[in-house]
């Protein structure tokens, strides 16, 4: 098993009847979706017997309770968007649940993202959405507000991965360098996000999800970290990428010591 921690994860959560309808995966390897759909799906075995009708049926992206919404070509259609919504209105043909999953939610355009809305908000009953995105910054930040969101593991090595390594390093005070402004922005942005979902997380029952998996070594790694100090990294995180979203020429290292200070 690839990543037996987020699949524990869910396999607990499906045990206490406690899954969520929208889930929002962020990765660049989404082949743990997969095994999450059968995993909630499949009767034969915990976590999923991979050799069921309903299994193999998903594992070739043919179930028919299984939908799926990709960009054609280049963007996913309002026309794709609605398919997906009347998929979930019918009734199942055999899973507990009807799933649909959005490959490449950074395609969806604002129409389609606006059109998805309402049923991220208000999905049917027995619904399994899964939104599918390498770049978070692409998305409409109501759609990932709408999503419990996973962190999935990044494949070694890969550029997306590299992100989380800066903030890493970042936390334990050191130098970092940044390719371009659009990385350097792109690294604030997961720095204000995982921040807040460290808050979420500090205040009560969501203790125990594990939705920041890959994030959470990071904590370990800064266990004094406060709440407060935690809104106040927010806010300075917050205010340097509006500073740089309007000047092009901020000196990153400052920025970054800007907002270092504020760790104490
Ligand atoms: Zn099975």
């Amino acid at each position: 098993m690839k990543d037996n921690k987020i699949l524990n994860y869910f396999s607990l959560l499906k045990g206490k009847n406690l899954l969520g309808s929208s889930y929002l995966f962020i990765g660049d390897d989404f082949s743990l979706v997969k095994d999450i759909v059968k995993l909630i799906n499949c009767n034969e075995k915990v976590p999923f017997c991979n050799s069921c009708w309903d299994c193999k049926k998903i594992n070739e992206d043919i179930h028919p309770d299984v939908c799926l919404v990709k960009p054609d070509p280049i963007t996913i259609s309002i026309a794709s968007i609605r398919e997906a919504q009347h998929a979930l209105a019918l009734r199942s043909y055999r899973l507990p649940k009807k799933v649909v999953i959005i490959k490449e939610a950074e395609a969806l355009g604002i129409e389609a993202a606006n059109a998805f809305l309402k049923t991220l908000e208000e999905p049917p009953k027995n619904s399994f959405i899964a939104v599918c995105a390498s770049k978070l910054e692409a998305l409409l930040p109501t759609v990932i507000s709408r999503c419990r969101k996973i962190f999935l593991p990044f494949k070694e090595g890969s550029a997306k991965a590299v992100g989380l390594d800066k903030i890493s390093s970042f936390l334990n005070g050191e130098r970092l360098k940044f390719k371009d402004r659009k990385q350097f922005a792109s690294f604030l942005w997961t720095l204000v996000l995982i921040l807040r979902d460290e808050l979420v997380s500090e205040s009560g029952l969501d203790n125990q999800l594990l939705e920041r998996a890959d994030y959470e070594r990071i904590f370990e790694q800064y266990p004094a970290l406060k709440e407060k100090e935690v809104e106040e990294l927010i806010t300075a995180a917050q205010n340097i990428l509006k500073i740089y979203g309007a000047y092009q020429n901020v000196n990153q290292n400052l920025a970054l010591d800007m907002i270092r200070t504020k760790l104490g």
